[in-house]
Parts: C-alpha cells; sequence; structure tokens
C-alpha cells in the first residue's frame, strides 16, 4: 500500500514508522507530515523518500529543506507547508491509505480532503469525527471511502465485528483506564499538577491526549466517535472503568454473546490492523512469516494472560467527578454543532491548562461557560465547524482571564 501518514512526529505517527521498518514489502510511504518537529521528521523522510512532505509553516518548510539537503537526500521530495500542504500531503500524494493522527482539530481538514477522494482512512485523529461525524459519515458513504479506526477501543470492536456492520449490535462497551486520577474526588482534582496530568498510568501517548484521558474528556469523544463510525444511538453505548487496560472494548450482539478483545496496551497493534484489514501482520517476535520477505519481528509485549487471571476489574465511571464525560454525552445527544463546540473549547483549555494558566478543574469549568454561551445549531457545512472552533477557541481564552493564576 501506499501510505500518507500525518502528524508523522507524534506518538502514533512514530509508531507506524516503526511498522513501516518492520514491514517495507507491506508499506510504502509516499508522504509524511508533521508541525513544527522539523528535526524528527527529516530523518524519516531521508529513510523512506516519500513523494511529498509537509510542514507547519515557511519557516519549518525551509528548515526540513537545509536538513534534508545535508543529509544528502537527492531529489528532495514536494515539500509544503501549511493546512493547504496537510491536505495535499493526504489526498494528493499517491496515497491510498492515510494514517490521520495529527492532534487536535487540525487534523480535521485533512481528514476531510481524505474522505472526499475516496481514499482509506486509518484514523487516530478523534477530534475529525467529535466535531464534523455528522458530515463526514455521509460524505465517505458517497465516496467510497473507507474509514478504519485506529483508536484502541474502536479497534477492539473493528477488530470484533471483522467485517459485520453496526446492525448486529445490542450495544458497546468502551473501556476507559480512568486514567491517573481514577478514584480520586473534586476537591483533590483541584490541586494536581500539569505533570500528574501528564503520566498516564497505562498508554504513552501525546499531551492532549493524555490530558483528556485525565479528565476523561477522552472517554466522551470515543462515545461520539463509536455512534459515527459503528451508526448506533447513545443509548446503546456505555463506558466501564477497567484499570488495567487489558480489555480494549466490548461488542454486546443481539443474541447476547459478548466478545472482548484484549492485549497488550500498545497502540502498534491497532495501527497495524487499520492497515491489514481483513488479514493481520504478525508483530510478535518468533512469529510464523510464510512468504514475508524482509521480515523482521516487532518488540511488541505479549498480553500475559496469567498475569492478569483473576485480576481484572470493571467499574461504572464517576461522572460527578469526572464531569467531562457526562459533558460530551450531553453533546453528542445533542448533536449538530454541540461536539465541535465542546472539542474547541476543550482544545484551548487543554492547552492553557498545559501552559500553566489554569487549573485541572477550570478546563471543563471553561468548557462548560463556553457550551452555554454557544447554544447548539443545526450543523451544514464544514466551515461552519471551523469558524465556532474559532469561536468556541476565544471565548475559552476570554473567559480564562478570570480564571487566571
Ligand atoms: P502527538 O501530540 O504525539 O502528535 C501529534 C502530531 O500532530 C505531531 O506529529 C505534530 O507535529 C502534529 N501536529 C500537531 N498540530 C499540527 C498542525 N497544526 N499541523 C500539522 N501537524 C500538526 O499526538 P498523538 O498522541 O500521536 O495523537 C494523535 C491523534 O491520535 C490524536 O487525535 C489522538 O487523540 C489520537 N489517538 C492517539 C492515541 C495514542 O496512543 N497516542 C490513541 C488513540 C487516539
Ligand atoms: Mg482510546
Amino acid at each position: 500500500m501506499k501510505l500518507a501518514i500525518l502528524g508523522a512526529t507524534g506518538s502514533i505517527g512514530q509508531s507506524a514508522l516503526n511498522l513501516a521498518e518492520a514491514f517495507p514489502d507491506k508499506i510504502e510511504i509516499s508522504a509524511l507530515a508533521c508541525g513544527r518537529k522539523v528535526g524528527l521528521l527529516a530523518p524519516a523522510v531521508a529513510r523512506h523518500r516519500p513523494r511529498v512532505a509537509a510542514v507547519y509553516g515557511p519557516e519549518e518548510c525551509g528548515q526540513l529543506r537545509e536538513i534534508l539537503i545535508d543529509l544528502g537526500v537527492n531529489p528532495l521530495p514536494e515539500i509544503l507547508c501549511g493546512p493547504e500542504g496537510q491536505i495535499s500531503a493526504a489526498a494528493q500524494s499517491g496515497a491510498d491509505v492515510v494514517l490521520s493522527a495529527i492532534a487536535g482539530r487540525a487534523g480535521l481538514l485533512p481528514t476531510l480532503a481524505s474522505v472526499r477522494a475516496g481514499l482509506t482512512i486509518a484514523l487516530a485523529n478523534k477530534e475529525s469525527l467529535v466535531c464534523g461525524g455528522e458530515l463526514i459519515m455521509p460524505l465517505a458513504a458517497q465516496s467510497g471511502a473507507e474509514i478504519r479506526p485506529v483508536d484502541s477501543e474502536h479497534s477492539a470492536i473493528f477488530q470484533i465485528l471483522g467485517g459485520l456492520s453496526g446492525r448486529h449490535i445490542r450495544r458497546l462497551i468502551l473501556t476507559a483506564s480512568g486514567g491517573p486520577f481514577r478514584g480520586l474526588k473534586l476537591e483533590d482534582l483541584e490541586k494536581v499538577t500539569v505533570e500528574e496530568a501528564l503520566s498516564h498510568p497505562r498508554w504513552s501517548m501525546g499531551q492532549k491526549i493524555t490530558c483528556d484521558s485525565a479528565t476523561m474528556m477522552t472517554k466522551g469523544f470515543e462515545l461520539i466517535e463509536a455512534h459515527h463510525l459503528f451508526n448506533l444511538p447513545y443509548d446503546r453505548l456505555e463506558v466501564a472503568v477497567h484499570p488495567q487496560s487489558v480489555v480494549h472494548s466490548i461488542v454486546e450482539y443481539h443474541d447476547g454473546s459478548q466478545m472482548h478483545q484484549a492485549g497488550p496496551t500498545d497502540m502498534r497493534l491497532s495501527i497495524a490492523y487499520a492497515l491489514s484489514h481483513p488479514e493481520r501482520w504478525p508483530l510478535l517476535p518468533q512469529s510464523p512469516n510464510p512468504g514475508l520477505v524482509n521480515y523482521f519481528p516487532l518488540e511488541l509485549p505479549r498480553y500475559a494472560f496469567n498475569q492478569w487471571h483473576g485480576h481484572l476489574t470493571f467499574e461504572e465511571p464517576d461522572r460527578e467527578t469526572f464531569r467531562a464525560l457526562a459533558l460530551a454525552e450531553e453533546a453528542g445527544r445533542v448533536g449538530g454543532t454541540a461536539p465541535a463546540i465542546l472539542c474547541s473549547a476543550n482544545e484551548e483549555a487543554v492547552d492553557l491548562f498545559i501552559s500553566g494558566a489554569i487549573g485541572f478543574t477550570d478546563i471543563i469549568r471553561l468548557v462548560e461557560q463556553v457550551m452555554e454561551a454557544l447554544p447548539a445549531e443545526a450543523l451544514t457545512s464544514i466551515d461552519q465547524v471551523v469558524a465556532l472552533g474559532h469561536e468556541a477557541g476565544r471565548l475559552t481564552k476570554s473567559f480564562s482571564l478570570d480564571l487566571r493564576r
């Protein structure tokens, strides 16, 4: 396959590049894109020689060109920048599969371009479906684009379904680790630090999603994502806190049978499945690999069944303390522009928290304020989503001035 990786310097992007190293006979890289970390992108460009490389802005363009010349890359790839560059990397680099792994709302337009182009999209960027799912899913049906989830919970469901449609599902149970603050109460959360919020007990991920896991906003986003991906109403979507993060989600079929998918907490598994579906690539050391050329196995940790035997627990989420979950569920049910407002206000508030401007509990306080200030409307266009995103971000900043420490 010809693969374009957006967000190539991020946690998901680097895992995907690791897969490309391990399976050179399966993956040919046609585009690599990132934001500002050109120093990390350059060696991958030199190694995989994509046709297109895209970066944040003109300054990063110049930096990348210089580093590539120093590395002796000749001919140079087409080097693009800005949102247009990300869109071209996705939809005009000759890729047939796009890994959409930019963090945050910036992932929306490149995902949409890939959908419009009718490509296969390995979707990590959950914000795309949260902000624009009501528009993206019908567009995918029109263009023939196939959206395969990378998010571990949705990948679990996709793996369990193995090609069956969502209409066979009675109920989905998304598992949640509970994040670093599981068991704490609101008054404890008032005091937590940025460092504590950014240390996830189970998964190693980018900063924004790690912070969203600490508030549990990420699980709310995932409910909205599941609603769109599997076409299910919210009363058939549930969350179970499962601190061991061994079971990645549960599907209950109409006959009452429940299927659980379990595995190591390593995103390479779900990225690989999104690329290989319906087949599976041998990721474990010493896997049998008939017919694979240049094969070398990844150091994927094995799911240690014996270690977990008797120790797997599932509990109700605490929606009072982790209000983000209830807020996102509500926004999902309201639909229209509500999830986009939620997503944009949250992104701005998370940035403010990480930069030290506001406290941890202020994140959700601000999101609630912005949701109240901007009533939901019907969703009619992506331009509307983008404009509302700016407005929600502006309001979040402005409301935060009253909270600054
Ligand atoms: P990350 O912060 O590690 O990486 C983000 C990537 O996006 C980087 O390559 C960065 O350069 C790029 N980027 C950021 N802003 C950009 C912009 N304006 N233009 C172009 N590129 C930009 O994030 P991550 O953890 O890899 O997560 C990526 C996405 O995948 C997120 O939407 C996240 O919710 C989702 N996801 C991640 C995980 C995980 O385990 N990391 C799991 C499930 C879902
Ligand atoms: Mg997830």
